[in-house]
């Protein structure tokens, strides 16, 4: 069995040999050469002096040298970060200093941004370039040659650090996760345990991914896919013409996508001539998807939906909507993020820190066999994030009676308006619906009277003449009279980081600034 990813190649690369298990760019790279790709690298690291737990970190789109860079790592027991490619020249200063990196593997696009890193640091790192065409001095099969294929007579533990991954930045500085073995794999065994078909994902299927491995969903599923066996199809980033032309190429069987990405995928123009027939599930997540988006995609893509909630701290997914649960289901049940996975339990608590009344609100606690071992040297954080194995999500939702999770949005962005707790997430679900608005976010000001008052920042559709009273009139109908915006405004395109997750922070500073 599958237990750490240094032994992840050998397993598969045993069973299934020649089998293609990544497909990047139309090139095939089979388990067996994963195999020996991944112990090379890993040799190559030795060889250039990385001890365990060391950092080496990776910048750049999705590419084989990368992905072989991520297993190579495992079986030298290094530690992989993951970078975020769109990150500013600042941020990555941040994230590759606060690691620790030894080394950093940056591909061509990002090569030049190095040296504005660099600049901000204390000092640069040795560099090694992947996903080059050529095999020149400096990129990553150059560095690799001459090491030896052999397989590395390591043991490995399954509670070892093998990635550290940054959270999204959403609501303050990205932080460093320090995920084991254990977190990448624990779900994938616990499915596999109770005999869960999980939207039916086997070894004959074929998957493709598009969300970067530098976010835990990503690489969770790249993970999963390998430890089924299958073969997955990776794209460089989310390029839409690029999604609707692999599917019918590969045909395509899962993928998964974040909200935003479903918003752009079912408004391209090729979607209705595109032969989506191989479709059997997509899983979305990662932030609230409105139910018109979902429903939109069901009635479009005419294939299984799964949603998944987790967070980087619980190795991805602890709750799934599953593709049953969506099959005729009530409006009211789509809000729902889901039941828990097989060996995750989950908690409601107040802010005193007691379990809540069944049904009530409070914040979302996750016990889940995929948690971190804790933040990278942040203890202050991990003691408050992690107690007793339960993993503080900071999101606030309630549990059904059916044992759904719902959530309302994150504690952090809920709004006191006289004395009542508002959840923008539920009044952005409800603007969203009006067919002329393309986005909108929901925040808090200051208000004399209410203590906060209920702001509505709203993008209109091209050509739209909306106004105010549009959206005030829309919702009115639709929620309880104190959620109503007190005021609406019109602006151009919101913040959001590279995830596509509003930055609420940002919108609420200009009316906070000198009063918090
Ligand atoms: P940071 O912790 O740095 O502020 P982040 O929380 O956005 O950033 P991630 O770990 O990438 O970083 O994202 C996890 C969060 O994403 C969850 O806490 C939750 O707020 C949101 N999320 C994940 N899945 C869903 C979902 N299915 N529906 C709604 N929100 C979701
Ligand atoms: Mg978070």
């Amino acid at each position: 069995e599958v237990t750490t990813l240094a032994t992840l190649p050998t397993l598969r690369a045993r069973s299934l040999g020649s089998k293609a298990a990544l497909i990047l760019r139309d090139e095939p790279l089979s388990y067996e050469a994963l195999e020996h790709r991944s112990n090379q690298a890993a040799h190559a690291l030795l060889r250039e002096g990385i001890r365990p737990g060391e950092r080496v970190a990776i910048l750049g789109k999705e590419s084989l040298d990368a992905l072989v860079l991520l297993f190579g790592a495992a079986k030298a027991h290094a530690v992989y970060v993951g970078l975020n490619w769109r990150l500013a020249p600042e941020e990555l200063a941040y994230i590759l200093e606060d690691s620790g990196a030894r080394m950093l593997f940056v591909d061509e696009e990002s090569a030049a941004l190095v040296p504005r890193v660099f600049e901000k640091m204390r000092g640069p790192l040795p560099v090694v370039r992947v996903g080059a065409k050529q095999d020149a001095p400096g990129t990553f099969s150059h560095w690799c040659a001459g090491a030896a294929d052999t397989p590395l007579t390591e043991t490995y533990d399954a509670e070892d650090v093998v990635v550290q991954l940054y959270t999204s930045g959403t609501t303050g500085r990205p932080k460093g996760v320090q995920l084991p073995h254990r977190s990448l794999l624990a779900i994938a065994h616990e499915l596999e345990a109770h005999g869960e078909r999980w939207i039916g994902w086997t070894e004959a299927s074929v998957s493709l991914l598009f969300v970067p491995t530098f976010h835990i969903g990503g690489l969770w599923w790249l993970v999963r896919g390998l430890a089924l066996g299958c073969t997955q199809v990776v794209l460089r980033g989310f390029e839409p013409a690029t999604i609707l032309a692999s599917i019918p190429r590969y045909r395509v069987t899962h993928t998964c996508m974040v909200p935003a990405m479903m918003q752009i995928l079912l408004s391209e123009p090729g979607l209705q001539q595109t032969d989506l027939s191989s479709l059997e599930a997509i899983v979305y997540g990662g932030a609230p998807m409105s139910t018109a988006l979902l429903e939109k995609g069901q009635r479009l893509l005419g294939c299984g939906f799964a949603q998944i909630y987790g967070m980087t701290e619980t190795g991805n997914c602890a709750v799934c909507l599953r593709p049953e649960d969506h099959l005729g289901a009530l409006p009211s049940r789509l809000r729902a993020a889901g039941r828990p996975f097989p060996g995750v339990k989950v908690r409601i608590l107040d802010e005193q820190g007691q379990e809540v009344a069944p049904g009530a609100i409070g914040q979302i606690c996750l016990h889940s066999p995929a948690r971190m071992a804790g933040y990278w040297r942040q203890p202050e954080e991990t003691r408050k994030t992690l107690v007793d194995g339960w993993v503080m999500t900071g999101d606030a939702g309630y549990v059904d009676a059916e044992g759904f999770v719902y959530i309302c949005d994150r504690v952090k962005d809920m709004i006191i308006s006289a004395g009542e707790n508002i959840y923008p997430a539920e009044i952005e679900n409800v603007i969203r619906s009006h067919p002329e608005v393309a986005d909108v976010a929901v925040i808090g000001v200051p208000d004399e009277l209410w203590g906060e008052a209920v702001k509505a920042l709203v993008v209109k559709q091209p050509g739209s003449h909306l106004r105010a009273g549009d959206i005030l009139r829309h919702t009115r109908g639709a929620l309880a009279e104190f959620k109503v915006p007190k005021s609406v405004e019109f602006t151009g395109p919101l913040p959001r980081n590279a995830s596509g997750k509003l930055l609420k922070a940002v919108l609420r500073e200009p009316y906070w600034k000198g009063r918090e």
